[in-house]
C-alpha cells in the first residue's frame, strides 16, 4: 500500500485533476494526499488578511472572485449535471461559511476540503469508488505545534475503519487539528509532511510525491539552467536540501519517512514515465550530489576574550536562543568568538541586547546559506576544495562542515546567491 500526494499545481486545474486519476488507477486501497488548488490557499490567506484588517468588501469580492474560479472548474471537470450540481453544493458549504468571515486557520482550510471533495466526485463520476478520509478527524498537533504520530495512527485507523473498504482513499493534505481540537495546519507547503506522516502511521510501502518536476534536481531549477534530476538520495542528504531551501520536498516531511524506514520517491504528473528521485536509506558514494539555498537569514558574530580557554561560554550563548525561541541553523566557532545564523529574526534585538551582556555583537542581514549535499564522509577527499573553488569569487562570511557527512554550508550576501548557485553548478555538475 503506498501514500501518493499531490501538489498544487498537480491538482490545479480539471484537466490536472483528470491526470491525476489516470495516474492514481483504481485499486490497491492507496491513500491519495491532496494540495489546494494551486492559488487557493493565496487567495484565501488574501481573504483572510482582508478580514483581519476590517475591509470587509474587499473580502467579500475576494470570496466572490475564486467561487466564480470554482465554478469553471466544476463545469470542466464532470461530464453530467447531476455531478456539477453535486459539486456545486461541496464546494458551496466552503463558500458559505467563508462569507462568515471565521478564524483564519479555518478560512486557509477551505483550499485542502474543496479540492478533495471535488476530486472525490470525479472518481465516482468515472465510476471510480473512491472514500474520503477527512484530515480534521485525524491529523492532530500537540501543544508545541509538532504532529502527535501516536494519536494520527489511532485515529487514522478508526478514519480508514469507519470509511470500509475501498479501492482508493482521498484525504487532505496541510490541515489538521491542534491541541484544543480548533482547525490548524502544518504551515506553507505541509501537505508533504502530511503524507509522510500519514504513510509513516500506516506502516505504507512507499511515499509518493508527485509534484511539476522530475525529482530533486541537483541545483534549483527557478536560478540554474541545465540542472538535472538526481537519482537517488540517503534520507540524511535529502534532509539537508529540503531544510536549506530545495522547494521541492517540505523539510519535515523527511523524518517521518525515515524513522518508519518508508522509502519517498519525487516523481512528475507531467511526466509519470519519468524515474524521478528515490529517497531511503541506502547511501551511495557519490561525491557532491545537489545544492540549494536558503533565504533571509541573519548572522549574529560574538567576540569575547572570556571565550578564550573558558568553558560555559557556548551554553550562555544557546541559552539566550533557547529563551526567545529562535532556532539556529549554521554555527561556526573560533577560540574567541562565535557566528551562528537564524531565519526566524521576530526576536532579534532582544537576542543581540543579551548577547552584548556576553561581548561585541556584530549582525549581517540579508544573508543566504548555501547547502552543497551528497555523501561527504571526511575521509573523502577533495570536495571542500571543489565547493571553495567554485566560490573563488564571491565573498564569503561563514563556512560549516563536520556537522554531519552529509554537507557544506556556506553564507554568502543575497545578491550574491544567484552567481553562487550558478558557479557551483557549473564547476560540479557540468563540466564538460
Ligand atoms: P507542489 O505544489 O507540488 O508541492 P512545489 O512548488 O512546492 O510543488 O515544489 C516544486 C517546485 O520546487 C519546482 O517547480 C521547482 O521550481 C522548485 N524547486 C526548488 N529547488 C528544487 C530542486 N532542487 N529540485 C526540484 N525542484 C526544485
Ligand atoms: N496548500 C498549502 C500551501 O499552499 C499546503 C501545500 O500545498 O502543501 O502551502
Ligand atoms: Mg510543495
Amino acid at each position: 500500500m503506498k501514500v501518493l500526494k499531490f501538489g498544487g499545481t498537480s491538482v490545479g486545474s480539471a484537466d490536472r485533476m483528470k491526470n491525476v486519476a489516470k495516474i492514481i488507477g483504481s485499486e490497491g486501497g492507496n491513500i491519495v494526499v491532496l494540495s489546494a488548488m494551486s492559488g487557493t490557499t493565496n487567495a484565501l490567506i488574501g481573504i483572510s488578511e482582508a478580514i483581519t484588517a476590517g475591509k470587509r468588501d474587499e473580502a467579500l469580492s475576494l470570496i466572490s472572485e475564486l467561487e466564480n474560479k470554482y465554478a469553471g472548474v466544476i463545469e470542466a471537470l464532470y461530464d453530467s449535471e447531476d455531478y456539477r450540481a453535486q459539486a456545486r453544493e461541496a464546494v458551496g458549504a466552503s463558500f458559505v461559511l467563508l462569507r462568515t468571515f471565521p478564524g483564519d486557520k479555518e478560512i486557509v482550510a477551505q483550499g485542502e476540503l474543496m479540492s478533495t471533495r471535488l476530486f472525490t466526485l470525479y472518481l465516482h463520476s468515472i465510476g471510480v469508488n473512491a472514500a474520503l478520509l477527512p484530515a480534521l478527524d485525524y491529523m492532530r498537533i500537540d501543544e508545541n505545534g509538532e504532529p502527535d504520530l501516536k494519536a494520527i495512527s489511532e485515529k487514522l485507523a478508526v478514519v480508514i475503519d469507519n470509511a470500509g473498504k475501498a479501492p482508493i482513499y482521498i484525504t487532505q493534505g496541510f490541515i489538521c487539528r491542534n491541541a484544543c481540537g480548533e482547525i490548524d495546519n502544518l504551515k506553507r507547503g505541509g501537505s508533504d509532511y502530511s503524507a509522510s506522516l500519514i504513510g509513516a502511521a500506516v506502516g505504507a510501502d512507499e511515499i509518493e510525491i508527485w509534484t511539476d518536476i522530475d525529482g530533486m534536481h541537483n541545483n534549483d531549477p527557478r536560478f540554474v539552467e541545465h540542472t538535472a534530476p538526481v537519482k537517488h538520495l540517503h534520507f540524511e542528504e535529502a534532509a539537508e536540501l529540503a531544510y536549506f531551501g530545495a522547494k521541492i520536498l517540505h523539510p519535515t516531511c523527511i523524518l517521518p519517512a525515515r524513522e518508519a524506514n518508508i522509502p519517498v520517491r519525487l516523481l512528475n504528473t507531467m511526466e509519470p514515465a519519468a524515474r524521478g528521485t528515490l529517497i531511503d536509506n541506502h547511501l551511495d558514494d557519490n561525491g557532491i550530489k545537489a545544492v540549494a539555498a536558503k533565504d533571509n537569514i541573519t548572522a549574529i558574530k560574538i567576540k569575547s576574550g572570556r571565550m578564550l580557554l573558558a568553558y560555559g561560554f557556548l551554553r550562555k550563548v544557546f541559552e539566550i536562543f533557547e529563551t526567545y525561541r529562535t532556532p539556529i541553523d549554521m554555527i561556526v566557532t573560533s577560540e574567541v568568538g562565535v557566528s551562528v545564523t537564524i531565519d526566524d529574526c521576530s526576536n532579534l534585538q532582544p537576542i543581540v541586547t543579551d548577547l552584548e551582556k556576553l561581548g561585541s555583537v556584530t549582525v549581517d542581514t540579508d544573508m543566504v546559506i548555501i547547502c552543497i549535499a551528497g555523501d561527504l564522509e571526511w575521509q573523502h577527499k577533495g570536495f571542500e576544495a571543489s565547493v571553495l573553488d567554485a566560490l573563488r569569487d564571491i565573498p564569503v562570511r561563514m563556512i560549516s562542515y563536520g556537522g554531519s557527512n552529509y554537507n557544506i554550508s556556506v553564507l554568502v550576501k543575497a545578491c550574491d546567491k544567484v552567481k553562487a548557485l550558478n558557479l557551483l553548478s557549473s564547476h560540479l555538475f557540468n563540466r564538460n
